[in-house]
């Protein structure tokens, strides 16, 4: 579930309210998203996945944590945008689907379209 949205990190991109499926954020008067709905949150992780800032951090559970986490130790431990950087989105990173397991894709000039 949502968590923190860095006041820090964030450039106003307004990206990840955007892409939230349930409506959980608001804009603040600065343009910083505010968590308004954190109950609406379905821990889908897009809007981790769509800020360029990794300014997001979505806990794995499914409700609020006891505690709000703290930044400067999420920050510590990498786990602000990890979600983007494991999936591969951002500058210099390769795009999971390319790692992806499976049978190897045929070359476009193997390909037969009938
Ligand atoms: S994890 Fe999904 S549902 Fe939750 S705030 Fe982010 S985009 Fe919205
Ligand atoms: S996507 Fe990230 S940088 Fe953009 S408004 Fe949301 S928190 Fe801020």
């Amino acid at each position: 579930m949502i968590e923190i949205v860095s006041r820090e990190r964030c450039i106003t991109c307004d990206k990840c309210v955007e892409v939230c499926p349930t409506g959980v954020f608001d804009l603040g008067p600065d343009g910083v998203p505010v968590i308004a709905r954190q109950v609406d949150c379905q821990t889908c992780f897009m809007c981790e996945a769509y800020c360029p800032a990794d300014a997001l951090y979505v806990a794995p559970q499914a409700h609020p944590l006891p505690e709000a986490p703290d930044e400067a130790d999420l920050a510590r431990r990498g786990l602000l945008g990890s979600y983007r950087e494991q999936i591969g989105w951002g500058h210099g990173r390769t795009p999971g689907a390319r790692l992806a397991i499976g049978p190897a894709l045929p070359s476009s000039s193997n390909v037969i379209i009938s």
